[in-house]
């Protein structure tokens, strides 16, 4: 049977192998000022994180040392997680068939992935033992730390995923007061309380019908499950929530035979998915792309510069994340399951 027991050391190996990898330069960070704020009573906190614009954009380029390295198949496109880059690795190999490296492009200090060992597609759904090891994973770093983390997986073009080998990241959440007690607390959290002790396996998932003004399915995770059972209880979850994606992506306007798109996010205590439509909210008048991936889902709004801020402040952050998801579901809409 696979063990997915995390060593009791992770957490201090992962802060250890960051700071040697930030001192050498094989992982980039820049710390940066965050701004919290409230729309709808919805909290989101901007960040401007000038890294992303390192961030490759789709499938990524090898470094020069990379390009050094002779590629097996050259006609392979480059896949920085196959081998993952050594003054990242963490933990090389966790539950048999993972590893654990650090965010190249950290968006916080200690952003972390769990890989895939063995290459498999980031566009197919994830699997139960990935489900199980991601879960454990993000437990054990909340124990170890002490700080409330979340998980979340990129799936499909639309959904601002640029490596296609299978990874779900892991970041800590902000602070829930920032330094001058403005609050921070994901919408899920809220929504998802009333539920948490009377959702059943097979219920239709949650969804609120006034913010944060997407589609998005959510569903409790029961924290009390055996871990015999996790990895059922969490297929069980995320299926259902997957159910939904692709019928809500199904009946949308996008064009057939579009790629099917979400974010996963996920806590100890709940999963959310949201259906995609764009990797990015553009205006072409302004000459504005802003990549959205899944911490935009949980109102975590990132900007690549001071000009994009501005933007995202003048624009609000709902346009933003309406324009590259589906339109929030209506109270009366009852879509069937029919896939
Ligand atoms: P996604 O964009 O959702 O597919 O996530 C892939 C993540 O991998 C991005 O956040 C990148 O910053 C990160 N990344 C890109 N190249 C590397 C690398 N060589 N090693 C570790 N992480 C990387």
């Amino acid at each position: 049977m696979t063990d997915f027991k995390v060593p009791d050391s992770f957490y201090e190996s992962l802060k250890s192998t960051y700071s040697k990898a930030v001192e050498s330069g094989d992982l980039v960070f820049t710390p940066t000022s965050t701004i919290y704020t409230n729309v709808d009573d919805v909290s989101y906190v901007y960040s401007v994180i000038p890294t992303l614009k390192q961030k490759p954009q789709g499938i990524p380029k090898p470094s020069e040392e990379e390009q050094e390295e002779e590629q097996e198949d050259s006609s392979a496109p480059f896949d920085p997680f196959d081998p993952p880059s050594p003054p990242l690795l963490v933990l090389p190999d966790y539950a048999n068939n993972y590893a654990v490296v650090l965010n190249k492009f950290a968006v916080v200090p200690y952003h972390f992935i769990l890989i895939t060992k063995d290459k498999k597609p980031q566009s197919a759904p994830l699997e139960p033992t990935d489900l199980h090891a991601a879960y454990s994973l993000l437990r054990a770093t909340n124990k170890q730390s002490g700080i409330r983390h979340v998980g979340f997986f990129n799936c499909g073009a639309n959904s601002g995923a640029s490596i296609d080998h299978r990874h779900i990241q892991f970041i800590e959440f902000p602070n829930p007061k920032s330094s001058d007690g403005a609050v921070y607390e994901p919408w899920p959290d809220v929504i998802v309380k009333p539920h948490s002790t009377t959702y059943k396996n097979g219920q239709k998932p949650i969804s609120a019908h006034h913010a944060p003004f997407f589609s998005h399915f959510l569903a409790p995770i029961d924290t009390s499950t055996k871990e015999d059972e996790l990895a059922d209880h969490l297929s069980f979850r995320y299926s259902t929530l997957l159910s939904r994606v692709l019928t809500s992506l199904r009946h949308s306007s996008l064009p057939p035979r579009s790629p099917i798109s979400y974010n996963l996010v996920f806590t100890e205590e709940w999963m959310l998915a949201v259906p995609r439509t764009a990797p990015d909210f553009i205006d072409a008048e302004a000459d504005i792309k802003i990549g959205v991936n899944a911490v935009g889902a949980i109102g975590l709004i990132l900007a690549k510069g001071d000009d994009e801020l501005e933007y995202i402040k003048k624009k609000g952050p709902v346009a933003i994340l309406q324009g590259v998801s589906l339109e929030s579901q209506k109270r009366e809409e009852d879509v069937d399951y029919d896939y």
